[in-house]
């Protein structure tokens, strides 16, 4: 199986994992804020294969309740890095902004883009997309609990 790995932009945070789980475009403003960009793009992987080598620390912030979502950054040089995601009954996942994964041809396709009306431009491409937080929150569900389910990204990292 693919095994991936990444850094942040100073090195201190580092990590492989195994396979992703899946790859999906996010224009919250959470995300944009967080990301520093028009739009989040962020691949998951399951904890259970994904492993920290990092020198540095993370410091970790919820920025809506209720707390699904930790976000972190690098304490050196504040890199968005990982996300902790904890949903009820489900294994826990790591989200990584794409961008800091090396193995850039090894990743899947992005999904699907949620919350597509607060976008800052118009996206060229036919993937699906949802407005608002309910209909974001049934398209991530959409796609990501068949993928789950599946074991898919189950490979140690
Ligand atoms: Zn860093
Ligand atoms: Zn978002």
């Amino acid at each position: 199986m693919a095994h991936l790995s990444g850094h942040c932009t100073c090195g201190d945070i580092r990590f492989v994992t195994g396979a992703p789980v899946m790859r999906a475009l996010c224009h919250c403003n959470i995300c944009k804020a967080y990301h520093g960009r028009d739009f989040a793009d962020f691949t998951i992987f399951r904890t259970s294969a994904f492993r920290e080598e990092s020198t540095g620390s993370v410091t970790y912030e919820v920025k809506k309740q209720p707390p699904l979502l930790k976000r972190g950054t690098c304490d050196n040089c504040a890199a968005p890095i990982l996300e902790r995601l904890t949903m009820p009954g489900l294994p826990k996942m790591m989200l990584i902004p794409t961008r800091w994964l090396t193995e850039q041809d090894q990743l899947p396709e992005p999904s699907f883009h949620m919350f597509y009306d607060l976008r800052v431009q118009d996206a060229a491409d036919d993937l699906p997309k949802a407005n608002g937080y309910l209909g974001s929150q049934i398209l991530f569900a959409r796609h990501f609990l068949p993928a789950v389910l599946s074991g898919k990204g189950k490979s140690a990292a």
